[in-house]
């Protein structure tokens, strides 16, 4: 675009804003007042005088909001949204375009900044070549709901791939955690899961004798066992490079069945694993990686799914074989979920990092300190889904195992040297490394009290109405995701639930307004979640006490923020005086109150409630029922005054992660075979 050009629409459009539209609206506006509603225009419609021009006025109207739905300059080759039925959601109609116009100029306005910043930065603003204005939106997602595009390579996806070499310039491509075209790898490989609101079977696990709990493989071994103290640190090898270190990429149930010999033959390897929560229910492992003192490999957990676990879950239990990996918390728990793994004989470098004392615990900094390699974090938070695999994504996970190995030594003889006879530092690191392989995966339920961990709540300040609304909007979006097999927060992120909440739209208008075309299922099932919305607003004396409770409990914790304030010789704001008024000084609730964290406010403040009211069940329960039921066949049902005050709010404990269920081991058997119908080595 010419400079010239650009800058008599500029001046265009400012004298617009300053000239004709806002005059003519603000006439408009005064006009407007003058014009009878209701009742009076009903009485005044019986006039020809009044109804003529009316209709007159209408007609125009609709033919205008028509020529704006039709408007090829503002919507292009995209279709408009479809003009509203109701004259009264014409204005939200309006309002919503408006939104969006606005909207897309402000992303073309921060394109234009960035591109901008860009050339100034790399020296070619001055160029004299003038700017380019980027139009229309960021990379918006254009899926259309189950319809999958079948290509998909980087550059098809909008990838941009980062390379090493341009880390040091100022204009780093951002690598997307999301990549919307991606086809789902649960219908491409056939991933079957669970998404019941239903605990988690953990198949591959023996009952106690008892029954009380499962029995994992490390329950009958001794940490002692693990430890090595065989090492001299002269006769630790660097790791060749990646270059020059053999690599295969697993992909084929052939390929697999080599690697489970390979590492039938070592007495240790490392793992690690990438991973993807936005697009699934429960989260999906999409890479394995593993290596051996001689090679990488990396193992496509979507292409051999069902296979990995037959091959690898000997060689991952067996306690001979020393298994090293960074950060393995969740690592362990994905293991578990996806392919029956358990874990014995653990090092996590990231715990002996911490028993270590390094300056910082992550493997970034542990590849600098230990391998003198500079890193490229920047596909941690990738969309892992990708297939193929771009070669500096590969990589990255190549590196993200390939040193762990000598780390280990290196680490191994460092808390040796550091431990003392009171302070065995290695065997602290397996009796920590063996914690974490303790942990059961447990799956996420749906509670009538889930709504409370919505990140935000707390300091929302919501009433009840608000409150009911974001308990049915969480109990929809749910059952949704699970239905769907997407996350909660892709199917509606909380900002929306809270936002939707905070302001109650009544009218699909008004909610659409919140959607745009961000929130796809929503859009969908607009009716419905309106519907939810209506219901819960008029069944929300549920949510009365809680209401009442979540604030006071906010107003405290802002009171004790406060209070630190104070005692770290800050200025101590009106908070002091809130939360005087509010506790009524008891003494020990006081001392009870600050204790709490503040960083954790939020999960405490929800802790602390559910405490203090767990009981029995009603109404909140009855509430999300009705939710559930209301899904996608909504039926409104009223709601019965809660039976027992403030108890009727809480019936279960927060976020409920449940145990393990019994079960006999024929049904386990069954359950096993169902699960995979590979066979293992
Ligand atoms: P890592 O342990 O670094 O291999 O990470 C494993 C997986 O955890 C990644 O594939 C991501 O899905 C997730 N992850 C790691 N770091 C982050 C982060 N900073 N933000 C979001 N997700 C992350
Ligand atoms: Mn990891
Ligand atoms: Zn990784």
């Amino acid at each position: 675009m010419e400079a010239e050009s650009v800058e008599q629409k500029a001046e265009a459009l400012e004298s617009l804003i300053a000239g004709p539209l806002a005059y003519s609206a603000s006439r408009l506006l005064s006009h407007s007042r003058g014009l009878p509603s209701d009742k009076d225009f009903h009485f005044y419609n019986n006039f020809d005088e009044f109804k003529l021009p009316a209709r007159e006025i209408a007609t125009k109207t609709e033919s205008s909001l028509g020529e704006v739905a039709s408007s090829i300059s503002l919507w292009g080759s995209k279709k408009p949204p479809p003009l509203p039925e109701e004259l009264e959601e014409a204005y939200d109609w309006l309002v919503n375009l408006n939104d969006d116009f606005l909207e897309k100029f402000g992303i073309s306005m921060d394109d234009f900044r960035s591109s901008r910043e860009k050339q100034e930065q790399s020296g070619m603003a001055a160029s004299g070549d003038g700017f380019q204005l980027v139009c229309g939106k960021k990379k918006k997602k254009d899926i259309v709901l189950n319809q999958e595009k079948t290509e998909a390579t980087p550059s098809s996806l909008g990838i941009k791939m980062v390379s090493r070499d341009q880390k040091t310039t100022a204009a780093r491509a951002k690598v997307p955690f999301h990549l919307p075209n991606i086809p789902r790898p649960q219908t491409q490989f056939n991933i079957l899961v669970n998404n019941n609101n239903t605990p988690f079977q953990h198949v591959w696990l023996e009952m106690s004798e008892d029954e009380s709990h499962l029995i994992h493989p490390l329950e009958k071994l001794s940490v002692v066992d693990f430890v090595d103290r065989n090492i001299k640190e002269d006769e630790i090898i660097k790791p060749l490079s990646l270059e020059r270190t053999p690599f295969k990429l697993v992909e084929g149930v052939k390929e697999l069945k080599e690697l489970a010999s390979k590492l039938r033959e070592v007495d240790e390897f490392a793992v690690d694993l990438e991973h993807n929560n936005y697009r699934s229910f429960l989260g999906l492992t999409c890479l394995m990686q593993i290596s051996t003192r001689m090679e990488d490999f990396i193992v496509d957990t979507f292409k051999l799914r069902v296979h990995i676990g037959p091959y690898l879950r000997e060689h991952f239990k067996d306690p001979l074989k020393k298994k090293v990996m960074h950060g393995a918390d969740r690592d362990i728990l994905w293991l578990q979920r996806d392919f029956g793994i358990y874990v014995c004989n653990l090092f996590d470098t990231g715990q002996a990092s911490r028993l270590l004392q390094l300056e910082r615990n992550s493997l970034e900094y542990l590849l600098h300190h230990f391998c003198d390699v500079e890193a490229n974090k920047e596909y941690q938070n990738a969309d892992w889904r990708i297939r193929p695999l771009p070669d500096e994504m590969i990589k990255y996970a190549r590196e993200d195992t390939h040193y762990l190995l000598h780390i280990y030594d290196l680490m191994r003889c460092k808390l040796l040297s550091t431990s003392s006879s009171e302070n065995d530092l290695l065997l602290e690191v397996y009796k920590r490394s063996s914690d974490i392989c303790m942990q059961f995966y447990e799956k996420e339920l749906l509670t009538d009290i889930s709504y409370l961990h919505v990140y935000g709540l707390s300091e929302a300040g919501f009433n009840s109405q608000q409150l009911a609304i974001v308990s049915g909007l969480c109990a929809w979006r749910d059952k949704v995701a699970r239905e769907e097999d997407e996350s909660t927060g892709y199917i509606l992120p909380n900002k929306a639930v809270l936002e939707i909440a905070r302001q109650m739209p009544q009218t699909s208008g008004s909610l659409r307004r919140f959607v745009k075309s961000k929130h796809q299922y929503v859009e969908c099932q607009l009716n419905a979640v309106l519907k939810i919305i209506k219901n819960a607003m008029a069944n929300s004396s549920a949510f009365e006490d809680i209401a009442v409770e979540l604030r006071k409990k906010h107003i405290e914790s802002l009171a004790i923020q406060a209070s630190e304030a104070v005692n770290s010789e800050s200025v101590a704001p009106n908070y002091l005086s809130l939360y005087q008024t509010s506790s009524a000084g008891s003494c020990q609730e006081e001392k009870k109150m600050q204790q709490l964290s503040l960083l954790d406010a939020q999960s405490d403040i929800v802790g602390t409630v559910e405490k203090e009211y767990k009981g029995t069940t009603a109404s909140s329960q009855m509430l999300m029922e009705t939710t559930l039921q209301a899904i996608p066949t909504v039926s409104v049902q009223a709601m019965k005054k809660p039976a027992g005050g403030f108890g009727a709010l809480f019936g279960n404990s927060s976020r409920r992660k449940a145990k393990p269920l019994n079960r006999n081991v024929s049904e386990q058997e069954k359950m096993r075979a169902s699960w995979s119908k590979s066979k293992p080595l």
